[in-house]
């Protein structure tokens, strides 16, 4: 019985062995996918071991490199037209200032300036993007307190309530800063204050953000996300916007393996929710 039960104990224990060390490259290739997502510009695996292995992990790092070059490739083109456009807009306002009709002409200038202003944030968003920051150990906590303070300097009413606990997260601090930024600024600019709200779970860390404004219908939450969608009541009011806020703000956060969710609250207002993974730092 024993001799059977020690045989029977060794077969387990070696072949838990050979699984682990099988599947070992396996949970590589999960973490470097997941990598991935969130940063491009990650080392690349490691090219050794089983043959299979190797083949594997070389192909994998030649897709990385190819995708990373493909989104470069992209970025470049998108500065490139909105900084060649700059040019012919620039003629075109010189020979709007020659129009007699002074109501067309002033209307003409006008979707100019529209122009030049959404042109100029595109340009603004490429060289963000070809600006590569590296990732860091942040303390949103201490990040957002911050930010926050910078607002209310600005004369713009944002307050914070920060998590007793540190909220560690591994991002860019430009690129988060700019995130947060923008959300801050639409619900000071459509909903009159925001209320910055920090808690912490297992995996995640969240962020709410809360106005007193008139929220957004359900039906438009996808759209706002959109390059230079804005609603209505908005672009009537003339507040001033181009419609990148949101779509920057989202492709930040998306880049940092995270998410945002827009909501109405019941008592009115919205509430923008902002979720990261917590950071080893
Ligand atoms: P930009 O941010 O480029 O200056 P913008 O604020 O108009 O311009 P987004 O931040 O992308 O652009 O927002 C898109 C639209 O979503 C806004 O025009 C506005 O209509 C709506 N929106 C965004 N945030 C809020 C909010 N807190 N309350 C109500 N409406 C909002
Ligand atoms: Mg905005």
């Amino acid at each position: 019985m024993a001799s059977l039960a020690g045989s029977a104990a060794v077969a387990i224990l070696l072949s838990a062995w050979v699984l682990g060390f099988t599947t070992r490259p396996l949970r590589r290739f999960a973490a470097a996918a997941n990598r991935l997502g969130v940063d491009m510009s990650a080392p690349s695996l490691d090219e050794s071991g089983p043959r299979e292995v190797r083949l594997a992990a070389s192909a994998f790092n030649t897709m990385q490199r190819r995708l990373k070059a493909f989104v470069e490739d992209r970025t470049r083109m998108l500065a490139a037209v909105s900084h060649d456009l700059r040019t012919p807009l620039t003629r075109l306002r010189l020979r709007a200032e020659f129009i007699d009709d002074d109501a067309v002409r002033e209307k003409m200038l006008e979707d100019l300036a529209e122009m030049e202003a959404m042109i100029g944030s595109t340009l603004a968003f490429a060289r963000d993007q070809a600006n590569e920051e590296p990732m860091q150990a942040i303390d949103l906590n201490a990040m957002l307190g911050k930010v926050a303070e910078d607002m209310r300097d600005a004369g713009r009413p944002v307050g914070l309530t920060p998590a007793p606990q540190p909220l560690p997260v591994m991002g860019r601090r430009m690129g988060l800063r700019r995130a947060f930024c923008n959300l801050l600024d639409n619900a000071v600019k459509y909903g009159g204050t925001a209320e910055l709200g920090l808690s912490r779970g297992a995996e995640t860390v969240t962020v709410t953000i809360d106005d007193h404004g008139p929220g957004i219908p359900e039906a438009e939450f996808d759209n706002v996300f959109r390059p230079f969608y804005r609603l209505e009541a908005s672009r009537s009011r003339d507040t001033g916007g181009t419609g990148l806020g949101l779509s920057v703000a989202n492709d930040i956060i998306r880049g940092h393996g995270g998410e945002i969710r827009l909501s109405n609250r019941p008592g009115g207002g919205l509430r923008v929710t902002v979720t990261l993974p917590v950071g080893e730092g």
